[in-house]
């Protein structure tokens, strides 16, 4: 979805749009969206700048970190965007204006692309490292065997260090 800046003329604004997964998946190589993702919000243009800023639910879905197993990331975020033509970017005094914990990007002029906000979005909300349960105990490097379902007889020296450091104290 896109929103023509020329269209918002004596409008408040405001947009509402509900994606289904197949409309933005895959959001990148990691995330993958499992249901709807809604997003609302506002548009105000205000001189040379565009401000757009609203809240995003939606069901993601990342690898585990250890056992690669699929593990589900709410998303529930509130965004503050500001955008600005290319040409204005480079004349520094606006950027200067910037509030520090607000996004600055660049965009044609003409358009917002809520598309891209979305999946942006969704990838800052979701965490880096993700495990699929606190213990989660990974794949074998041996043999593969996924460890949280199977037993194997293979000998790795594969002990988090951090667990190691621990079992020393005891
Ligand atoms: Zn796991
Ligand atoms: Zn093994």
């Amino acid at each position: 979805m896109r929103i023509e800046l020329e269209n918002l003329e004596g409008r408040k604004g405001d947009f509402a749009h509900v994606y289904q997964p197949d409309e933005l998946n895959p959001v990148d190589e990691r995330v993958r969206l499992t249901g709807p993702a809604s997003v609302k919000g506002k548009v105000r243009p205000s001189g040379n700048q565009v401000f757009v800023d609203g809240h995003i639910e939606a069901r993601a879905q990342v690898e585990c970190d250890r056992c690669l197993q699929p593990v589900e990331a709410p998303v529930s975020a509130d965004f503050a965007l500001e955008y600005i033509t290319g040409t204005d970017y480079e004349s520094s005094d606006v950027v200067e204006l910037t509030e520090v914990e607000m996004l600055v990007s660049v965009f044609d002029g003409e358009a917002i692309d809520v598309d891209e906000i979305v999946k942006e979005q969704i990838l800052l909300a979701v965490p880096t490292r993700m495990l699929c349960r606190e213990d989660c105990k990974g794949i074998c490097p041996e043999c593969g065997i996924d460890k949280n379902t199977g037993e194997c007889q293979c000998v790795t020296d594969d002990i988090d260090p951090r667990w190691a450091a621990l079992k020393k104290l005891k």
